[in-house]
């Protein structure tokens, strides 16, 4: 048995099997995670003391990065006593993830490619969650994909997915062709630490691409349930996709202002509105980087464009918050 240390003192077991993430929240420690799959960066953490060993390649770390000593947790295990340049996320304690059985309550086709499935839970047993996490649901043969909860917690205790179809997708093949009401599955959540930070600056950008929209739609429900939370602020959502046929969404809230811009990609010239791709339409917004914190979700592409060309421009990549729906496979 080894053991990990955090920056803010907090420790935890570790062993040669099980990745420093997973050994974390075993332990109800959180660290920052996303996909779990080693693609998605958002747990990359630099090791200070120690020695760490791989056990899945670690897809998003350049050379560089490694050769500073920058790890995956999700990839990695600990060899001997470790220090990590990484503090754990309190706020999660009273979430750990579990495991329960659920049924489909409703299924709607929003576009062609785009399906709201509405999951119910036991009574008595609602799931616990922050606005903006994600939810793995295990279909038939234990096949598990990752999928955000597209609202915030609410008092009938379902949970609302926004579903994309996927050529050849195995479990898109499900949800788009043999899915009905009533229908068995089982949950594992919540997961993921893409949640509302409250102490930030002034400005509050949503970045979505696609069904990317379903998390940054929980945490705009969240701040209209808690409007205390944005006065004097200002929030600001761009949502990417191709066609105007795609924008299945609208934001209407009773108690925030949300200055909200569809932006298209292919839309053409009769467009009369934004066009290109999200992260450009912000980058003409000439927002002041010292006022903003970004939460992106939706492709892996616009992630990394986003984050990149934002920290460019002089954003604190800790004000950079993510989560990228890369493939489970
Ligand atoms: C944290 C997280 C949250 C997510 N939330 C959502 C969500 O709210 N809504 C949602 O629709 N999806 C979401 N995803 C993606 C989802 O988990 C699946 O990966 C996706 O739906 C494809 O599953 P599938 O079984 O249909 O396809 P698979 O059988 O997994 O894949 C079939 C083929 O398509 C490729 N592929 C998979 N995904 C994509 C893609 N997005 N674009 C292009 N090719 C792809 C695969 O590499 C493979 O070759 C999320 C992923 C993560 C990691």
């Amino acid at each position: 048995m080894t053991s990990v240390t955090l920056t803010n003192g907090k420790i935890f077991d570790a062993n040669g099997e099980q990745t420093i993430l997973d050994a974390a929240l075993r332990q109800n420690v959180f660290l920052e995670y996303s996909c779990r799959t080693g693609r998605c960066g958002i747990c990359k953490t630099k090791v200070v003391k120690g020695e760490t060993d791989t056990i899945k390649p670690e897809e998003s770390l350049t050379e560089l990065e490694k050769a500073d000593g920058e790890i995956l947790t999700c990839c990695r295990v600990a060899v001997t006593d470790v220090s990590l340049e990484a503090e754990d996320l309190g706020a999660l304690v009273d979430y750990p993830a579990k495991t329960v059985p659920c049924r489909i309550n409703s299924l709607t086709k929003l576009t062609d490619d785009v399906v709201e499935v509405i999951l119910r839970l036991p009574p008595g047993q609602p799931l616990k969650f922050l606005a903006g996490q994600y939810v793995d649901v295990i279909g038939r043969g234990g096949i598990r994909r990752s999928y955000s909860i597209a609202n915030a917690p609410r008092q009938d205790g379902c949970i609302v997915l926004y579903i994309k179809r996927v050529e050849a997708g195995e479990m898109s093949h499900y949800w788009f062709n043999e899915a009905s009401p009533n229908d068995l599955l089982r949950l594992e959540g919540p997961l993921g630490t893409f949640f509302f930070r409250d102490n930030a600056p002034g400005t509050i950008v949503l970045l979505a691409t696609g069904t990317g929209i379903a998390p940054v739609k929980a945490l705009l429900e969240h701040l209209d349930a808690n409007p205390e939370k944005v006065v004097g602020r200002r929030v600001v959502v761009l949502w990417g996709n191709r066609y105007p046929k795609d924008l299945f969404w609208e934001p209407h809230f009773e108690n925030i202002a949300v200055c909200y811009t569809p932006v298209l990609s292919r839309a053409g010239e009769e467009w009369p509105g934004a066009s290109g791709y999200v992260q450009r339409s912000l980058l003409e917004g000439e927002l002041e980087m010292d006022d903003l914190i970004v939460y992106a979700c939706g492709s892996e592409e616009m992630i990394h464009s986003a984050r990149e060309s934002l920290c460019e421009e002089g954003l604190p990549a800790a004000r950079f918050y993510s989560d990228a729906f890369v493939s489970s496979n």
